[in-house]
């Protein structure tokens, strides 16, 4: 039977449009792709992000699985730019990617040396990494506090202005003829372990020869009901963000910088029409979709705790912070795994699934890449690299493994 597509992706964040994007780039196979993508629950996290792109930050980074794979990603990522700037439409946008550096700032002797132990394998992947003083912070940095006893800088770490960045990806996609569809999924048909069409919210049902969910934080409801379990294989968990602009002519901040309790970033104006700004985050808080649904709350209000811990790091950071104003704030969800890994590759049991779900805290920088792999599984049916720990029966208990939902297929 002819299906509607070749490839139907649901959700259109930084993952389920990079992997659009480079579908739709390849020469060789002209792809009927859409994107359904569901813009009534909120920001997604990909317009919620900071956009920061810090591989080299260990607290992110413990297991060493997640951290080649977000080096990976990080040294694919200019490859990525090139190819979305390839077309008329984003050739001069300027989406705010500045490789600026980062620092971190250390406090104390005790957090010197607790870094120092965590560090040590990283001058070798980063040989231009080097240990500040005192006296050199505020060279580097003018505006941060001078309360600290040094900084590790990263000359090599970079930010994007991710909104901007997700709309040249959009602007790609539409110039190479993937189809938006603004409206959720409601609904897989299974049939014979093949998803043999997906129901929209307006009625709607379409087919594809193959499909991918990347819809974030809003995926456990799918995962539970295809492998017919109780788990939660992907939390939500709330970032708040705040931006702030300079009242005067205040120059704009330089670098990245961390500390032991969030960040602050530049995010410049890339156009006549914004202000040069910086970003402040982030709070982590996990929530309960379906709770915060059945009392009609909001998932991603913003909290009084959440903005007044997100300014005091701001104050503690900033000795001149009574020279800016609050622009904006938000909050987001990043979609969390158990062990906090993705999940990328075809699920087993059926013949046309694929996901690539759970990037978490780094799914701006790992997006790109996710898409290149998720590529080349659908269409090569293996991918550059290795994704066997990102494979979902991990996360999965014994009998959940061999027990798809029987009752979402039914049997001829
Ligand atoms: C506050 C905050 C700061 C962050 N900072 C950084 C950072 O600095 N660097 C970094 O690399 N990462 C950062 N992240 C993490 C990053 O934002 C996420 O990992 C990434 O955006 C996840 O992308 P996604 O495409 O999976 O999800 P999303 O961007 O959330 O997109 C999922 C989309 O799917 C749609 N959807 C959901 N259900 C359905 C359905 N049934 N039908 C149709 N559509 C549906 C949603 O509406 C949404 O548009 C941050 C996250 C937050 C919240």
């Amino acid at each position: 039977m002819a299906q509607d597509y070749d490839v139907i992706i649901i959700g259109g964040g930084i993952i389920g449009s990079s992997l659009a994007a480079y579908l739709a780039s390849e020469k060789s196979e002209k792809l009927k792709i859409a994107l359904v993508n569901s813009t009534n629950l909120g920001m997604m996290a990909s317009q919620a992000a900071a956009g920061l792109l810090t591989p080299f930050q260990l607290n992110e980074l413990e297991n060493p699985v997640l951290k080649d794979f977000c080096f990976k990603s990080f040294e694919h990522f200019p490859e990525f730019l090139e190819t979305i700037t390839s077309v008329p439409s984003t050739k001069n946008i300027d989406f705010g990617y500045r490789q600026a550096g980062s620092l971190y700032l250390i406090f104390s002797n005790l957090e010197f040396a607790q870094k120092e132990n965590e560090i040590k394998d990283l001058r070798t992947i980063e040989p231009k990494a080097s240990f500040l003083s005192k006296v050199e912070v505020p060279k580097y940095e003018p505006l941060v506090t001078k309360d600290v006893i040094g900084a590790y800088h990263y000359p090599s770490e970079a930010y994007i202005n991710n909104p901007k960045f997700l709309k040249a990806i959009y602007l790609y996609c539409i110039e190479k003829n993937v189809e938006f569809l603004d409206t959720a999924v409601k609904k897989l048909n299974l049939k014979n372990n093949t998803v043999e069409n997906i129901v929209l919210d307006n009625g709607q049902t379409i087919s594809a020869k193959k499909f991918v969910l990347c819809n974030g934080a809003w995926a456990n409801h799918f995962l539970k009901e295809i492998f017919n379990t109780d788990e939660t294989l992907i939390k939500p968990i709330k970032g708040e963000i705040i931006r702030v602009e300079a009242l005067h002519a205040t120059p704009l901040l330089q670098k990245i910088i961390f500390c032991s309790e969030g960040y602050i970033l530049p995010r410049p104006a890339t156009n006549h029409f914004e202000t040069d700004s910086i970003l402040i985050g982030s709070t982590s808080e996990e929530i309960d979709l379906e709770k915060i649904r059945m009392s009609h709350g909001t998932p991603l209000a913003n909290t009084v705790s959440g903005i007044s811990s997100v300014l005091n790091l701001f104050k503690k950071l900033m000795p001149n912070y009574k020279d800016y104003l609050i622009a904006d704030y938000w909050a987001g969800l990043r979609p969390q795994t158990k062990d906090k890994l993705p999940i990328i590759g075809k699920i087993a049991e059926l013949e046309n699934l694929y996901c690539s779900l759970g990037h978490y805290r780094n799914g701006i920088l790992m997006g790109p890449y996710s898409g290149k792999i998720v590529k080349d599984l659908i269409l090569e049916n293996h991918s550059e690299y290795n994704i066997e720990h990102f494979q979902i029966d991990r996360l999965l208990k014994p009998q959940g493994k061999e027990k798809l939902n029987r009752s979402l297929i039914p049997q001829n």
